[in-house]
């Protein structure tokens, strides 16, 4: 390349890659895949050290990606937020090391995965939090505090130990489960879906209301100190070790010590055999120095630090044939284009399908039926399209049909949504996946209805509504291919035993767009009963704690429908329960404990003390006795905390009680 061309192409890809920068940090919605960008990136540092005189001032090899949007306070960061030098094989990881080690002789290394997420601040004082913050361009970051707060993993509150002053970073990220429902979700409700769990993460978090972080279940993992006032530490080994003994979630048990460059290669490689099976995405494994006097000696350049190194992953992507796009309706009435391809091996299982999203997507990737398409697993968990390869000989365009596949019903598009909609409500395709969301687990749990059993009803003219359910008898049943006298008999036991539920619970089983259980179960605690719930205004709901405006317009606008009305009605005719019996339990972790509170709790009512101890399966008594497990003492407790002490019962003190609520399950240790 001649030096003028040069020139040009640092412009070109200084430019580029700003842009990138740009949608990827400050919109959370990249537009290129990240190994598309790792690429533009290293050409344009080989250039820049072949043509030094010609880099800008201000290229993207010297500034940590990203800056801080408007919407929130500025955070400057007393300590630099680095990125991390890249490398891409194994020569380059043993050239880095020897870098290292030709400075600092035999140096110990710690092997960590890299978890894909965004990097945060988290600054502790006298051991309560009171500042979290973005990256931003790593000088100046972005005050996201009240929503970090809804991580349940971000201690509020640190044990006594805690020094004076603490500043951690953290990763947050979203898990892979958690990153399915929301992607479930967003189809479901005609919105973008999100393109992975490091931009869910990141968008999650960014959010001017908290209630829709708090509704995302983001996560987090601490991995450094930044900065510690009346301790001192000396290693990074040390330090992640203080921090898991002072109360955070840190990477402590994925670290691994290394001294050669063997050793290093075989961790990288035990990492990349079993990340397919952490529960959150990693793209690669951070190798760092352990000695913090080391690191100084080696120092930093504007944007890294010399003691480190990521080795990133390569994507895994493979080319197959599409066969089919198929049209699935949803039962909120979207309609979905799926694409049936030839079997590929992808992240250790078999792949056929993907779902294309909607008309925009297809179009901006132009793909057409029979090309050969290249696909990969988003978060190594969603299968997706990533572009067409080869059209087929003589392909046309796929356009989405204007009428409904199922019931013909001429298609609307809602201007703000990329999703065709079917507006049918009696739709059997969607009337086919409401009552199957209906009878699911969580929501009315009828055992013994699964989709085939649901087709037949169906197919035989016995339900058109889920209230319809509630009407089948016995003859009905046996009439059909599909029941025996016993199967039959199990199955009305199951429908009328559904009538008892609790509310929530129906609330849930009504699909309201946005409501999964946890807000069904919210909204019920707030109401109570049905009727109550039916003349709330949107003001009311949106005071609920996790409730944002959108989701509080969703639940008004959805039961003002005629048509929710008369199948709420049909429902209570049926006798099914319309008002809430308590909490649902959430986890096990206090099965066959009593708890008996007595004194003025500060952080909560005892009420929601009660509703704590119930959510994870404990009990909890008025009186104390030799059966009591524990009694939480607040402000002035009297004489039942004097019984507690008589009878040797173990108190805890409120802050005690709040660190078992909140005790982490730690994500998968492997
Ligand atoms: P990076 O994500 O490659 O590495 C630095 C980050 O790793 C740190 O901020 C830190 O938070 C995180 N990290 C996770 N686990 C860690 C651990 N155990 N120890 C230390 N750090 C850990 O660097 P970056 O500057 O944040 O982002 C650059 C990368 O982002 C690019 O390589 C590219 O893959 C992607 N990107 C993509 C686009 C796009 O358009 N697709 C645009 C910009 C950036």
């Amino acid at each position: 390349m001649d030096e003028i061309t040069a020139k040009q192409r640092i412009e070109k890809l200084s430019g580029t890659l700003t842009t990138y920068n740009e949608q990827y940090y400050m919109h959370d919605a990249p537009t290129v895949p990240d190994d598309v960008y790792d690429k533009l990136m290293r050409e344009l540092e080989t250039l820049e050290q072949q043509y030094p005189q010609y880099a800008l001032s201000d290229s993207p090899t010297r500034r940590v990606g990203g800056g801080v949007s408007r919407a929130f306070e500025k955070v400057p960061h007393a300590v630099q937020m680095m990125s991390l030098q890249d490398v891409f094989s194994f020569a380059e990881m043993r050239a880095f090391v020897e870098r290292c080690q030709a400075e600092l002789g035999t140096p110990a290394f710690l092997v960590e995965p890299k978890i894909d997420g965004l990097s945060v601040s988290l600054e502790y004082r006298d051991g309560i939090f009171t500042r979290g913050s973005t990256r931003g361009d790593g000088l100046v970051g972005e005050d996201v505090t009240e929503n970090l707060r809804t991580i349940a993993h971000i201690p509020e509150r640190l044990s006594d130990q805690a020094p004076p002053f603490l500043e951690v970073r953290g990763e947050v990220y979203m898990s892979r489960k958690s990153f399915a429902a929301l992607v479930e979700q967003q189809i479901e409700n005609g919105e973008s879906p999100a393109k992975n769990p490091r931009n869910a993460a990141a968008g999650s978090l960014r959010q001017k209301d908290p209630a829709v972080t708090a509704s995302r279940s983001l996560d987090i993992w601490i991995f450094n100190v930044q900065q510690i006032k009346g301790h001192t530490l000396t290693s990074h080994l040390e330090s992640l070790e203080y921090l898991k003994e002072i109360g955070f979630p840190a990477v402590i048990a994925h670290s691994h010590r290394c001294t050669t460059v063997e050793q290093i290669e075989s961790e990288i490689t035990a990492i990349g055999d079993a990340r397919s099976g952490y529960p959150y995405d990693t793209d690669g494994v951070v190798v760092k120095i352990d000695d913090f006097a080391a690191r100084e000696e080696l120092g930093a350049t504007t944007k890294v630090p010399k003691w480190a190194a990521a080795f990133k992953f390569p994507p895994e992507e493979k080319q197959t044939t599409l066969r089919e796009i198929l049209l699935s309706v949803g039962r909120t009435g979207v309609i979905t284009p799926v694409a049936v391809f030839d079997p590929v091996q992808l992240a250790g299982t078999e792949v056929t399908r993907a779902t294309l999203h909607n008309q925009d997507f297809i179009r901006e990737r132009d793909i057409r039926l029979g090309d050969t398409i290249v696909v990969r697993k988003a978060g190594e968990i969603i299968p997706e399209v990533l572009r067409s390869a080869v059209h087929a000989p003589d392909s046309v365009p796929f356009v989405l049909p204007e009428f409904c596949p199922e019931c013909h019903t001429l298609t609307v598009r809602d201007p703000e949504e990329a999703a065709l909609r079917c507006p049918n409500p009696d739709c059997p395709a969607q009337l086919m996946k409401r009552m199957i969301h209906f009878v699911s687990k969580d929501a009315m749990n009828i055992d013994g209805l699964g989709p085939q059993n649901l087709a037949a009803l169906q197919d035989a003219g016995l339900v058109h509504s889920v209230a319809d359910l509630y009407a089948l008898t016995r003859s009905q049943l046996l009439e059909l291919d599909r029941f025996a006298e016993k199967s039959a008999d199990n199955l009305i036991r199951a429908i009328a035993a559904s009538k008892e539920n609790s509310l929530d619970r129906l609330v849930f089983a009504l699909g309201i767009r946005g409501i999964g259980s946890r807000a069904a179960q919210l909204l019920c605690e707030r109401f109570q009963t049905m009727d109550a719930l039916l003349s709330a205004t949107q003001e009311e709901i949106e005071e609920i704690d996790g409730f944002g405006a959108t989701m509080a317009a969703s639940v008004v606008e959805t039961l003002a429908e005629p048509h929710m009305h008369q199948l709420i009605e049909r429902l209570r005719q049926a006798g099914c329960n319309m008002t809430y019996q308590g909490t649902t339990v959430e986890d096990m972790r206090f099965a066959g404990m009593t708890f008996v509170l007595t004194g003025t709790l500060s952080t909560m009512t005892r009420s929601d003390a009660k509703q704590q101890i119930l959510r994870f399966g404990g009990k909890v008594s008025g009186s104390v006795s030799k059966k009591t497990t524990f009694v939480v003492a607040g402000e002035a407790a009297g004489s039942k905390l004097e019984k507690a002490q008589a009878l040797g019962i173990p108190v805890l003190t409120e802050a005690e009680f709040q660190r078992k609520l909140e005790e982490r399950v730690v994500p998968n240790e492997n």
